[in-house]
């Protein structure tokens, strides 16, 4: 059965385009994620929707390019273990070529490769724009017929031409909407527990859901299902989204998984509210903050929890929270807090604030009530004039949840500086008691 999002994978020697067509497919919403201000999009992951038949589609994009230098050997790229495990994990796999440039050495090295994979895949010609159907497109696109992976497919990922086609007939594969097993059911507060190996997630899940629990959710699936698993803590019902990863750790026979960033971010997309493990005694860093940014990305409430705080003394305690504060992004909302998954320290804590942070990711914001704060912040602060002319801020409705969205509507809107919008999502914020989660607010222009 299908469960989670289909993922693409881009593969291609350099400059065949990747990353403008990363950019196409996964694209920038006209939607600010307020509180994330100077979070930057993740390069290498990406999520994208279309539209087929007014009902959106979401997929993972993953473009292989970007995992390495990009003066490296294309074949050295593949290689890369995040590569790999990409490749492992995709449903659809773009091949990249360039009809300016012309079929390469490369593309060839490549096509082999791809060709024992012997996975669904389309070879696209990308730069075509600009050439006539038939004559110079049909010349360029056909020297690709050589690479021996069917037909070639014209494109060009900086205009578009041919991106909406492509889309359709891959997505169309697979099934619209929610997997049953991932319907919203009401009440049910889906937990994901994410993190890089050996922060101690398995060790909190452990002490979270029992150890029976985990194994007896270790069924053989497919390489990507997210499983639930209910649980209960201090009365409170829980779902646990559970990713291979975490799984397979309990079994005797310890089985080392590799840490894959498409499991966790289908265990993202399918959470309420996730909880970032980082380990106090390693180095906290990049990584951590990358994994971050991509809960961030997805508009998911989050906790930070730096595990394994037991053992550590007060110097390196000071040390670990000022390196904490340092590196970690967008930290003035996200409850922080320092745990010991081994010993249970901290972790009711860490399960009060999940809570706390589905109510408010999946809180009702009545028109009314929105429109009277709208209003209310406009007295307070009225929003600059654009050229001697006011920007209008006239009313706003909740555009969704999971992350909470409210839309405001007016005139001029383009126009509102960032900082405005800032002191808008705050008053919202207070007034709803929004805690722990992002707040998207998006604004509609009436005239
Ligand atoms: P990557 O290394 O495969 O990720 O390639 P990039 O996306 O960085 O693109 C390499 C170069 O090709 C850039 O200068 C792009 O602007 C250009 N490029 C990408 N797509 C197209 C296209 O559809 N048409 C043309 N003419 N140029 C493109
Ligand atoms: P995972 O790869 O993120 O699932 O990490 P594990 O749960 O398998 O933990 C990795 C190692 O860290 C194991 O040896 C655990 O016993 C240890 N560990 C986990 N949590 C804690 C903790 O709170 N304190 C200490 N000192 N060690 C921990």
């Amino acid at each position: 059965m299908q469960s989670g999002l289909p993922v693409l994978v881009l593969v291609g020697r350099p400059n065949v385009g990747k990353s403008t067509l990363f950019n196409r497919l996964t694209g920038t919403r006209d939607a600010l994620v307020a509180d994330y201000v100077g979070l930057t999009r993740d390069r290498q992951y990406g999520r994208g929707v279309f539209e087929i038949d007014g009902q959106g589609r979401a997929f993972i994009v993953v473009d292989t390019g970007g995992l390495m230098p990009e003066s490296a050997d294309p074949l050295a790229v593949l290689a890369e273990e995040q590569a790999q495990l990409a490749l492992s994990e995709a449903d659809h796999i773009f091949f990249l070529t360039d009809a300016i440039a012309g079929r390469h050495g490369s593309d060839e090295a490549i096509a082999a490769q791809l060709r024992k994979l012997g996975k669904p895949l389309t070879l696209l010609v990308n730069k075509t724009e600009g050439k006539a159907r038939g004559g110079a497109k049909g010349v360029a696109v056909a020297d690709f017929y050589a690479l021996g992976l069917g037909e070639p497919e014209p494109i060009s990922a900086e205009n578009g031409d041919g991106v909406p086609g492509l889309l359709r007939r891959v997505l169309e594969k697979f099934p619209a909407g929610e997997p049953d097993e991932l319907a919203e059911v009401p009440g049910e507060v889906r937990v994901a527990i994410v993190g890089r190996p050996n922060v101690g997630k398995s060790t909190l899940v452990n002490r979270l859901v029992g150890d029976e629990r985990v194994v007896a959710a270790d069924r053989p699936g497919t390489t990507r299902d997210a499983i639930r698993v209910p649980f209960e803590y201090e009365g409170n019902a829980y779902t646990l989204i559970d990713t291979a990863g975490i799984r397979r750790r309990s079994r005797v026979e310890e089985v080392i998984e590799k840490f894959s960033i498409v499991k966790t971010l289908q265990a993202i997309e399918s959470a309420h509210v996730v909880i970032v493990v980082v380990d106090a005694h390693a180095d906290v860093g990049e990584q951590d903050a990358r994994l971050m940014g991509l809960v961030a990305q997805r508009g998911r409430a989050m906790i930070l929890a730096v595990n394994k705080w037991d053992g550590l003394d007060p110097g390196d305690r000071e040390q670990t929270k000022y390196k904490v504060g340092l590196k970690m992004p967008f930290l003035d909302f996200t409850p922080v807090h320092y745990i010991s998954a081994k010993h249970g320290s901290g972790v009711g804590v860490v399960m009060r604030d999940v809570k706390t942070a589905y109510d408010s990711t999946m809180k009702d914001l009545p028109t009314p009530e929105l429109t009277r704060i709208l209003e209310r912040s406009v007295d307070r602060h009225a929003p600059p004039a654009v050229l001697g002319r006011r920007i209008k801020l006239r009313y706003a409705h909740q555009g969704g949840s999971n992350p909470p969205q409210i839309v405001i509507h007016g005139n001029q809107t383009d126009k509102l500086p960032v900082t405005y919008k800032r002191y808008l999502a705050n008053e919202f914020r207070n007034h709803f008691e929004l805690k722990g989660v992002p707040l998207v607010l998006t604004f509609k222009t009436g005239d």
